[in-house]
Order: C-alpha cells, then sequence, then structure tokens
C-alpha cells in the first residue's frame, strides 16, 4: 500500500519540504510539499531525485549496513555486532581519557545532522567527557556568518524571511551563486523579478555565475575585495547624502569610527583595488541605498550572500562590512531589507542553537562566558561545563596531525574530502589511534581511515526537526524502517555514554535519558527559555501542524507575540508562522545597550596571494546538480549530466598563453599539492583567476601532495589558512600554476 510521508529535504539551507511515497519498506517516490512555505511545492534536481538515492541496489552497494571493524589500518573491516561495537569504543575512549585527560579526544560531526542528534553529540563532548573537542563541518559553511551577525547586530540571526524577496526593491547577492547553490529559493527571485520588473538586483562575484547572468548590474571584483568594495559604496553613500542618519543617530554606535575607516576608500581606489569601473561601483552604492531618493521613497534593500564571503580567511569582517551598509541605510527591519546569509547545510542552523561547536553551548550561549556555562551545568544537573576553549575544525585536525588528540570520532560528514589541505588531514587521520566513523555511506574517503565504522539512518528513515535559512524549524519524518543494522544517531551516542558511564567516565547520574528524539527536543527547547531563539512555544504537536519560525516563546504558540500568519504572507501564500519571520522591526538589537554596533574592519588581503611560482589566483564553488561530497548524489548517474567531469576552468586567453587546448590534461597545483584534470576555456573567469568546482574527492581526482604521498581531489590543493575570530578556512582561495600534464 502507497503511504505518504511528509519530511524535509537533506541537501541545501533552503530547507524545502517533500512528500516521501513509500511501499512497505522501500521509498518509491518524491515530490514537494504544496504546504511548506519554504517551495510551496517545487524541488530543484537534487531533491526532487532523492527517492532514486535509496533505491534498493544503491543501499546494497554503497550503504553501511552494520558495524565493522579493522584490525588494522589497510586491513579489510570485518562485521561485529552493535554490543561488540559500541563496547570496543567506549573502551578505547575511555582509555585515552583517564590516560591523556579528556582534551585526548575530539569528535567532529555536521550540519547534515538532525537538531536532536546534534543536541546528544553536544552533551556527550562537554557534559560526559568534559572536553570542548566537538566541532561540525558547520565551522566551513557558516561561521564566519554567525561572528558577524554577533558582532554587529549582537546575536546570531539572520534578520530577514524569505518572504522579504517579495517585497526589496534592490536584491543584493554577494558571493553567493544563488541560481545553482540554492535553485528553489532563486525561483522564487524569477518570480519576484517577473511580476516587478523594476526589482534591481546586483551581484557582486569574481565569476560571472548563472545568478550574474541575470543581474542589473553585475560587479566582477578580484577574489578577496569584498570589505573594499563595501567601505567603497559607502564612502560614496557618505558623499552623496545616502545615508540614514536618523536610523544611525536613534539605533547604532560606533559610527565616527567607521566613517574615520571608509574615508580613504575612494571611488578611485576602490575601483582599483576591486578590478570594476567607478561608475558600476556608483551605481551598487545609490541601488543598495534604495535608489537615490529622497528618504521617505527609498526602496527597501535585501543582501543575500553565501560562501563567497564566509570560507574566507577574513571573512567575519566580509560579514560586518556588509551589515555595516544596513545600518548605515536603514536597510532593516522592515519588508524587503535586511542582512540574509544563506546557510549552505541544511541544518547548519541547529547545529548552532544547540551550542554544538568548540565555541559554542546551548541555546546561542557562548563558551567564554562563565554565567552562561553555569546556566548550561545546571540545565544538565552538573557542577560544571569545562571552560578550555575546544579545537575547532582545522585545529581539531592540526592537533590529531600533532599527536595531541589521540581518538578522533567523526559523524556523517567526509574530511578526508571536504577539509582543506588534503594533505594535513590525512596524517591526522593516520597518526590518530583510534578512529570511529558514524556513517550512512561505505563509500567516503574517510570510511577508509577508520578502525571502527557504525551504521547510521538517513534521509527517509529517521525523526528530528532541522533550520533552514529564515530560521524556520521544519519537522524531519521516518517513511521506512532503518535498513541492515543501521541505528539513529542519538541512539548511537545515547548508547556509547551510556558504556562510557559504566566505565567510569562522566557523571553517576544519566545524562541520556531519552526515549526517542521529542525527549531530546523538550530538553533542548527547555534550555532556550528567555534566550534569543526561545522556542519554548514549539512542541512536536505545534510542528506538526506548520513549519515555524524562531523565537517562538510559549505565548506566542498561544496566540500571543509574533508574527501572525496574514503579516507573514507572501503574495497569494500563508506562511502560518507563528513565530516571528523579521527581526529588529523595532530598532532594538540584542546587545547590551540595544544598539547595533558598527565594525570598523579592514580591508585584508587573501591569505595566499599570487606569486610568480603559482600565479593564478583558484576560487571554487557548486555545481548545479551535485552535493558536497557526492556521497548521496554521485550515486545516480543522471545528476552527472550538467557536468560529467571535473575541469579546470580558465580564461581562454590564459589558456591559449600557456598553449594549453580545450579538454587537455593539465597538472594544477598549490603549494600544498597538485591534481591533474581537463581545462576548459570560460570567459565567465577572468583573466589571471581559474575555477573549480567544490565536489571531486579523491575517486575523480588523483594527485599528490607537496611531499610525493598520495593526496587527492580539489582540496588538496586548498588552504587551511582561517579566519582569526570565526576560524573558518578560506576555501574559496588559493594561489595555484597550471601547466600541461
Ligand atoms: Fe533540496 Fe535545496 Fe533543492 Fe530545495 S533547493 S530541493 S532544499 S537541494
Amino acid at each position: 500500500m502507497l503511504k505518504e510521508t511528509r519530511s524535509t529535504c537533506p541537501y541545501c539551507g533552503v530547507g524545502c519540504g517533500v512528500v516521501i511515497e513509500s511501499r512497505g519498506d522501500q521509498i518509491t517516490g518524491v515530490r514537494g510539499d504544496p504546504d511548506h512555505p519554504a517551495n510551496f511545492g517545487r524541488l530543484c534536481s537534487k531533491g526532487s531525485t532523492l527517492h532514486l538515492t535509496a533505491a534498493p541496489e544503491i543501499t546494497r552497494q554503497q550503504r553501511l549496513l552494520q558495524p565493522l571493524r579493522r584490525a588494522q589500518r589497510g586491513d579489510a573491516p570485518v562485521a561485529i555486532g552493535w554490543d561488540e561495537a559500541l563496547d570496543d569504543a567506549a573502551t578505547r575512549f575511555a582509555g585515552f581519557i583517564e590516560a591523556h585527560g579528556p582534551d585526548a579526544v575530539g569528535f567532529y560531526i555536521s550540519g547534515q545532522l538532525l537538531t536532536e542528534d546534534y543536541y546528544v553529540f553536544n552533551k556527550l563532548a562537554k557534559g560526559q567527557i568534559g572536553s570542548n573537542n566537538i566541532d561540525t563541518n558547520s565551522r566551513l559553511c557558516m561561521s564566519s556568518a554567525v561572528s558577524g551577525y554577533k558582532l554587529t547586530l549582537g546575536a546570531d540571526a539572520p534578520p530577514a524571511c524569505y518572504e522579504d524577496i517579495d517585497h526589496a526593491g534592490c536584491l543584493f547577492i554577494a558571493g553567493s551563486n544563488t541560481a545553482w547553490a540554492h535553485p528553489v529559493l532563486y525561483r522564487r527571485i524569477e518570480d519576484a523579478k517577473r511580476r516587478r520588473p523594476d526589482l534591481k538586483i546586483v551581484v557582486v562575484d569574481p565569476r560571472r555565475t548563472d545568478t550574474a547572468s541575470s543581474a542589473d548590474l553585475f560587479l566582477q571584483i578580484q577574489p578577496g575585495t569584498d570589505v573594499a568594495l563595501f567601505h567603497g559604496m559607502l564612502h560614496l553613500m557618505l558623499w552623496e547624502g545616502w545615508t540614514d542618519s536618523a536610523y544611525i543617530a536613534a539605533h547604532t554606535t560606533g559610527f565616527d569610527e567607521l566613517k574615520a575607516r571608509v574615508r580613504d576608500w575612494t571611488p578611485d581606489r576602490t575601483a582599483q583595488v576591486c578590478g570594476i569601473p567607478k561608475e558600476a561601483l556608483a551605481e551598487a552604492a545609490r541601488l543598495f541605498a534604495g535608489g537615490g531618493a529622497a528618504p521617505q521613497d527609498r526602496h527597501p534593500t535585501l543582501s543575500l550572500y553565501c560562501q563567497g564571503l564566509n570560507q574566507s580567511s577574513s571573512g567575519t569582517a566580509k560579514n560586518a562590512a556588509l551589515i555595516n551598509l544596513h545600518l548605515a541605510t536603514g536597510q532593516i527591519g522592515k519588508p524587503g531589507a535586511g542582512p540574509f546569509s544563506l546557510t549552505g547545510q541544511p541544518n547548519a542552523m541547529g547545529g548552532r542553537e544547540v551550542g554544538g561547536m568548540a565555541n559554542l553551548l546551548s541555546a546561542h550561549r557562548d563558551l567564554a562566558n562563565p554565567a552562561h556555562r553555569a546556566e548550561v551545568a545546571a540545565l544538565w544537573g552538573l557542577p560544571s561545563v569545562p571552560d578550555k576553549p575546544g579545537k575547532t575544525a582545522v585545529e581539531m585536525f592540526q592537533a590529531a596531525a600533532d599527536g595531541e588528540i589521540k581518538a578522533l570520532w567523526i559523524a556523517c560528514t567526509n574530511p578526508a574530502q571536504s577539509l582543506p589541505d588534503q594533505a594535513t588531514v590525512r596524517r591526522a587521520l593516520q597518526r590518530a589511534e583510534f578512529v570511529v566513523v558514524q556513517e550512512a555511506f561505505a563509500t567516503t574517503a574517510t570510511c577508509d581511515f577508520a578502525d571502527l565504522l557504525l551504521p547510521a539512518t538517513t534521509w527517509g528513515e529517521k525523526e528530528g526537526t532541522v533550520t533552514n535559512s529564515e530560521r524556520r524549524i521544519s519537522r524531519v519524518r521516518a517513511a521506512v524502517p532503518a535498513p541492515g543494522l543501521a541505528r539513529h544517531d542519538w541512539q548511537i551516542v545515547m548508547d556509547f555514554a551510556h558504556r562510557l558511564q559504566a566505565r567510569g567516565i562522566g557523571p553517576r547520574h544519566d545524562l541520556f535519558p531519552y526515549d526517542g528524539p521529542q525527549a531530546i527536543w523538550n530538553e533542548h527547547r527547555a534550555s532556550t527559555r528567555g534566550r534569543d531563539l526561545d522556542i519554548t512555544g514549539l512542541s512536536y504537536d505545534i510542528l506538526e501542524t506548520a513549519p515555524q519560525h524562531w523565537p517562538c516563546p510559549a505565548d506566542a504558540s498561544q496566540g500571543g507575540a509574533g508574527e501572525t500568519a496574514a503579516q507573514a504572507r507572501a503574495p497569494g501564500q500563508s506562511t502560518g508562522s507563528l513565530g516571528r519571520a523579521r527581526l529588529y522591526e523595532d530598532g532594538r538589537f540584542p546587545t547590551p545597550d540595544g544598539r547595533a554596533r558598527f565594525a570598523a574592519v579592514d580591508h585584508q588581503p587573501v591569505a595566499e596571494p599570487r606569486s610568480a611560482r603559482f600565479p593564478l589566483a583558484l576560487t571554487t564553488g557548486r555545481l548545479r546538480d551535485q552535493w558536497h561530497g557526492m556521497s548521496r548524489t554521485g550515486t545516480l548517474g543522471r545528476l552527472f549530466g550538467h557536468a560529467p567531469e571535473a575541469v579546470v576552468q580558465m580564461n581562454s586567453g590564459d589558456m591559449a598563453r600557456r598553449g594549453l587546448q580545450e579538454g587537455e590534461l593539465v597538472h594544477l597545483s598549490s603549494p600544498r599539492g597538485a591534481i591533474v584534470l581537463p581545462a576548459q576555456a570560460s570567459e565567465d573567469v577572468a583573466s589571471g583567476q581559474a575555477y573549480l568546482p567544490m565536489h571531486w574527492g579523491s575517486e575523480f581526482l588523483s594527485g599528490h601532495d607537496s611531499t610525493g604521498q598520495p593526496s587527492a581531489g580539489v582540496n588538496a590543493l586548498t588552504t587551511s589558512a582561517f579566519d582569526p575570530t570565526s576560524k573558518q578556512p578560506e576555501l574559496k582561495h588559493a594561489a595555484v600554476k597550471v601547466v600541461k600534464a
């Protein structure tokens, strides 16, 4: 009999609702959920083929279906039972903790996990074991957006929502190929432009992307010059009288210092540093500031931004400089306006909400804040939680490569492909004395380094919640039972925690008394009481009725505060949200004095400038039909129709100067490693640059590191240099050279 289950797409941060069709224990189809406010029934090429990734032959060939253990590295793994696997893991972890202390172990988890999974992992590390060595691949995705928001607005909360696209007069898209990375949201932008042809779209990107091709104004800046551009725009706005002095005076602090900082960013200097015409700079400033009209007639401007700003060694400054423009022009806290960071992964937001990162604690609390530590300790019934900062993603693998971290537990992510500087990552995985990989797929590169492989459930098989880019929480539901011996991520963590406790690690009382994800959710939502993301009003019962924005405190879900469905309605469409869709409408910010803070940040060049030896600037990005390391999308031949193989794109002039023909194999190298692949001419790539999609790993791209050891994939080339505040690495830029292979 056909069963239909409403759930959420597991790929990107748009967070589209899906209806899963299943018969018995087999998923047979998927379609967009017409009632889900993120997509109103639409799906992109990835979402609409989800059911094919759950086909029986793919489950048989690609899935991890039972616990496996390697007697030693390089051996074929052997099937074992769950009790043996978890006892082994607990004994080994307890041994390292007793011998070397709690910081001898590390957990590297994922923005693909559900909020409930994230919550128990965080509690395991910080509560049970007493180490803050837990970080996530969201570090590679959103941490600069987080630090940018906190620095300027006081909280990690995107203040806008998808409906704002329908109210905006200008969309300022920076460092985001929305057309490919967030396709269903881009359809909404196209709809808005069709309905209102006077809607202006400005795109900022070093490469002429599909998104750039449909822009009214395209600024093809030099890589890494975003802060210079935003400072240059503010310089012009001040000169032309386009700032909003009333808003600045009433709701902000720090403008005089910022004014002094942008004084030297004259149009001539900005145009020269960014590599754009002065006229384009002036037009961008005019459009952003509301079209140069009288204050009461200025159109609202919504900025949309993503990894182009975040994956940078100055990602915090880039985010803050863009938010400065919103504050200076009053383009925030009203329909159609605001700085709106688009989340990369489906639940990077949920992970931050539960504090599942090395510098955070539950409910947006900060590890560095003693009062926050005391609150979390009280919530968990512990005397304290550890205050020593944990290792962030890049730091954790460096510590393992140095022998400082002895055991790694990796869940639902593939660092042997996705982290930068693969030579160091692979050294870390080889040197670590014990590596546990908790995964749904047996085919990821990281599985090859595991001593113990634990099979986990995945999309269509598990229950919980995720939060999308617009702070909207959706239910994820199981349509079919777990295949083979796979278990839910939260269950694996809980069973492991009980075994650790039996070995004397952690408090005497049971920190994990859960009978299902709803019990975990209820503990998490209770921890948010009084916080900026208060979701005490969001029970599973409420979420059954419709996805909801946070904040949504208890009184809002009973018909009190928050934006009503009618207020949040897009043309012809009801969102039905009980939570607050748009923040800061009253001009008050979650800072000590209630005012937003201008950040007088500096422009910094990229971490690895071009040189005589490495004369090209390599940028990276996403393909339309692939997702991350392709462990799921790579199982479907039809998703390779759009881009069948890895190629490096270069300007035809640069290819000609090197005597390269279309499709010719080239040796592409950076100071860290090299790969061999075909070259393709593209006028979308500026002279002096090269472009490589991020998805290709070792199964597609072989190569070596700078010492000649085998390394592979795009991240054999990228640098682990990171932003000093957000610790997000500069995956978007490396200096490279290209020669005939
Ligand atoms: Fe899934 Fe994102 Fe595509 Fe929506 S836009 S279907 S969330 S990949």
